[in-house]
């Protein structure tokens, strides 16, 4: 038989995972109701006997609670002017690290900044990292990044003479996707990557990243393999959409497609 105290964690840590939470994001747990600003907003919305149980609690020592999050719009103009001030990829990175306007990096461990050649002539842009992208703090290294590796290698082309990054720099709880408030935010960011990388051909993978950065909202099946022009700020760059690996993981017999647009890719290249 299983001991009520062990029922109790493994129930405990089903509840997390159905609500998102597969991560650990500290090695200590933090007893949020020792916060006295998360406490005082538990008490105001309350009702009175739950309000008596929380008052109840011993103390516990204070931890440091984040600051609120700012308003959308603010978000995304501080995201902007953020951008617009970093005047290389490493300034940009610090920048990201240091940016608060989007809530993501709060139940994410780490950033996942952009990946590879800082004057690749081929960029990538995914959607989000997902679990060992966070892991890691390396954008595409999991299963959709090792297929992706092959894709370029059977083209020729090296990962670390390419340029990869995602539209959210940040993993999504559970890998939900992106809500369109943080894609927002995060935009002036990967369009500042864009403009610093400068790359002869930009290469969305998926409609997520399709439709953010080219504005085109036909599915991913309709954009594929067709030639869209990227308006980066100072000039205009050849952009491809293609299936998303992940999607080619789960449906292998769409990679003959994919083929098409990386021999399209390449082709482009070399004009
Ligand atoms: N999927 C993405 O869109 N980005 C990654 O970095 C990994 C998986």
């Amino acid at each position: 038989m299983i001991p009520a105290e062990t029922k109790a964690v493994r129930d405990l840590l089903a509840f997390y995972v159905e609500s998102g939470v597969d991560v650990a994001l500290d090695d200590v747990p933090a007893n949020r109701f020792a916060d006295p600003a998360m406490t005082a907003a538990i008490e105001s919305a309350a009702p009175p006997p739950a309000r008596a149980k929380i008052e109840a609690r011993p103390a516990a020592p204070a931890v440091a609670s984040p600051a609120a999050p700012p308003l959308p719009e603010e978000a995304i103009m501080a995201a902007r002017a953020a951008a617009r001030a970093a005047t290389s990829l490493d300034a940009l990175r610090q920048i990201m690290s240091a940016f608060e306007g989007c809530a993501l990096r709060t139940t994410a461990k780490q950033l996942v900044f952009g990946d590879g050649s800082p004057t690749a002539r081929l960029m990538f842009v995914g959607e989000a990292p997902g679990f060992e992208e966070d892991q890691t703090g390396v954008p595409f290294v999991g299963k959709s990044g090792q297929l992706l590796d092959k894709m370029l290698g059977a083209i020729g082309i090296a990962r670390a003479d390419v340029y990869i990054a995602n539209i959210v720099p940040w993993r999504p709880p559970g890998n939900r996707d992106p809500s369109i408030h943080e894609t927002q935010i995060c935009l002036p960011f990967i369009q500042r990557q864009i403009e610093l990388v400068d790359p002869q051909v930009l290469v969305c993978l998926g409609k997520p990243s399709t439709a953010t950065l080219l504005g085109v909202t036909d599915g991913i099946r309709r954009t594929r393999g067709r030639w869209f022009t990227y308006k980066a700020d100072t000039r205009d760059i050849r952009a491809m959409p293609t299936y998303h690996p992940a999607y080619l993981l789960r449906t292998p017999i769409e990679k003959r497609l994919a083929w098409r647009d990386f021999l399209a890719i390449r082709k482009a290249l070399r004009e």
